[in-house]
């Protein structure tokens, strides 16, 4: 089997690195030139997604992170609600990292390029058609996918500049506003925009408390602040700003980097912790960007034709797991093609394990995001009830179905496709 891998993120890198381990081909198409690479935003890898890559013998120390073993999140006035260990045991102390979402971009294509994959840049994916299979009575045309089980013969994608390629299938790794999904369902609603702006920075020559990687993180009287010392001086930090409705990209030009950091400033002023030394001593702030979701796809795969990552079920990062579900994804998925060889069955036996458990985070982590909307009126409420309930139950049961789940690569799936 060959297949063509659309977006060259974190789930088609991990995916085709999966598939060669089932021994299947995979080339990756990546929209951008390599030299988008560029510096952003930063993200959290979490046990289980770095379980998933241990799968692939891709160790947490290559990644370029720093260990982040806790969180702990405070009221605006600065009282400790809670404290979250990130790690696991039974992991010989792995807990989870903090990286560069670009650091993390690169090291992954880089170590698919050295397994030998092949990696193409400038290929922004545009249509995607069906090919019939004998007998299959399906016409296969740009843009119309043939229906489930239909027995294509294969996939051809075509590219922005012109070129095409043939594959078995084709896996859309190309994120939250995915070309693929639009392909397989025109009717997809939208990304939805979850009440939040985001914006973040990295802080330098100054120097806060708090343990080495903990995140501390305030729900702070008008806005969220996060930040976590990376080492002496070089301190890492986000903010979530509520807004009522999405903004629209003229109005975030709008906020040019000075008046942006004034409002940050605004925003924190009454706030206890360093938010405002941290952004002072931040040379460029990042952002602000509308915070999307996407909390249900209804179609993840036709024939030939499936998508895995933010394609399929974006979440809010809010979550700290996008990156890991991502990771899941392509190893799950890859696990399916080795055992039901037919890309439809694997497409749908791979949605019927993954579906429950990414809709059921993606809406927790909108319940945390509404956290983040401070109301004057109920704010004291939620600092001194309702956070210290929330983070406690959330330490309770993330652990045990978020963070602890591991990937059973040598057992055999069951080869049986499920009804849709
Ligand atoms: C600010 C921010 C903070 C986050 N924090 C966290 C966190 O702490 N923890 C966490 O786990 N997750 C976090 N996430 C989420 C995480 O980054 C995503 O879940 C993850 O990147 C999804 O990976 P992906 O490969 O599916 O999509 P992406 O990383 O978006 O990659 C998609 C790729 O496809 C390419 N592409 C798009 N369209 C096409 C096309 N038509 N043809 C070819 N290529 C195409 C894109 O250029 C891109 O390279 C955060 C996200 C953001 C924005």
């Amino acid at each position: 089997m060959r297949a063509i891998i659309v977006g060259a993120g974190i789930t088609g890198p991990v995916t085709a690195m999966a598939l060669q381990k089932a021994g299947i081909e995979a080339t990756v198409h990546e929209a951008y030139d390599r030299t988008a690479d560029g510096v952003g935003a930063y993200l959290t890898l979490a046990p289980n997604g770095l379980a998933a890559l241990r799968v692939l013998d891709i160790d947490h120390r290559d990644l370029g992170g720093f260990d982040t073993p806790a969180l702990e999140l405070r009221g605006s006035g600065g009282r400790v609600l809670a404290r979250l260990g990130m790690g696991r045991d039974d992991d010989a102390g792995t807990v989870s990292q903090t990286v560069r979402r670009s650091d993390l971009y690169t090291r992954l294509r880089d170590e698919a390029v050295r397994r030998g994959i092949p990696v193409e840049y400038g290929k922004r994916l545009v249509d995607a058609a069906v090919v019939p299979g004998a007998g299959s009575g399906a016409a296969g045309a740009a843009g119309v996918v043939g229906p489930p089980g239909a027995g294509a013969a294969g996939v051809v994608a075509s590219f922005a500049d012109g070129t095409t390629a043939e594959g078995d299938l084709l896996i859309g790794a190309d994120g939250l506003h995915s070309r693929t999904r639009a392909i397989l369902d025109p009717a997809c609603p939208p990304p939805r925009y979850t009440g939040l702006l985001n914006t973040g920075g990295y802080a330098s020559g100054v120097t806060v408390d708090g343990p080495r990687g903990v995140f501390t993180m305030t729900f702070g009287k008008r806005a969220f602040f996060a930040y976590a010392n990376r080492g002496p001086g070089d301190v890492w930090w986000f903010a979530n700003v509520p807004r009522a409705r999405e903004a629209s990209a003229d109005e975030l030009a709008a906020w040019t980097p000075e008046r942006w950091r004034a409002e940050l400033e605004r925003l924190f002023a009454d706030d206890a912790g360093p938010a405002l030394e941290l952004i002072a001593a931040t040379p460029q702030v990042i952002g602000p960007w509308n915070t999307l979701d996407l909390p249900r796809v209804p179609v993840w795969h036709r024939g030939p034709i499936g998508l895995v990552g933010d394609a399929a079920h974006g979440i809010s990062p809010t979550s700290g797991q996008g990156a890991s579900l991502a990771i899941e994804d392509g190893v799950l998925l890859a696990r399916f093609l080795r055992d039901h060889r037919d890309p439809a069955e694997a497409f749908a036996a791979f949605e019927a394990l993954r579906r429950g458990r990414v809709e059921r985070l993606i809406a927790q982590a909108k319940r945390t995001s509404n956290q983040k909307i401070p109301n004057p009126l109920t704010r004291v409420l939620r600092d001194r009830v309702i956070l210290p309930l929330v983070s406690r139950a959330a330490a309770r049961s993330t652990r045990d179905w978020v963070t602890d789940y591991r990937i059973d690569w040598n057992t055999p799936t069951t080869p049986t496709p499920t009804p849709r």
